[in-house]
């Protein structure tokens, strides 16, 4: 996997992100390419760049490294990228493991993205009252994520299906 290096608008290196991320904040006019791969391309219909080795963020954007990044519905989902840790399936959204009836609390590490459906099937009982097993333990973000729920990611992880990638 070839990963691309991140700067923010300041210069100062964030993180990694992988390529198929990279050119995506590029393409939505997030980052620009500071630095390319002198022989990979991306090619699509209406779209031919060089596959971006470092790019920097147009915006500043603060990331805590040392600190926690703060927790939230949207920032569940975009660590979990929006699959249901339970089926695997689309998720929207979020389930606290520990149920809140419960004394379950609102942190990264008691809560998953979950489905519509097996959200309201697990209601207000832990995975195992339920019987239903997690696919992945929740965890904190890592920087890579901390720094796109920073610049408001939804989801960096869908490439337009139009666009391929080409080693020339
Ligand atoms: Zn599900």
């Amino acid at each position: 996997m070839r990963d691309t290096l991140v700067l923010n608008a300041s210069f100062e290196p964030l993180s990694t992100v992988t390529l198929n991320r990279a050119v995506v904040l590029v393409l939505q006019d997030k980052a620009v390419v500071e630095q390319a791969h002198p022989e990979l391309r991306m090619r699509g219909a209406d779209l031919d760049i060089p596959a971006p080795r470092v790019i920097r963020l147009c915006r500043y954007v603060r990331v805590p490294f040392r600190r926690q990044a703060p927790w939230s519905r949207r920032g569940v989902l975009v660590r979990d990228r929006h699959r249901c840790a339970y089926c695997g399936r689309r998720a929207t959204t979020v389930d606290h493991v520990l149920p809140r009836s419960q004394g379950g609390q609102d942190t990264w590490l008691n809560t998953v993205a979950a489905c519509a459906e097996d959200n309201h099937r697990k209601a207000n009982r832990t995975p195992d009252e339920a019987g239903m097993a997690l696919l992945r333990e929740p965890f904190e973000p890592t920087p890579a994520d901390a720094m796109l729920l920073a610049l408001g990611a939804e989801d960096f992880e869908a490439l337009p299906a139009w666009l391929a990638r080409d080693a020339a």
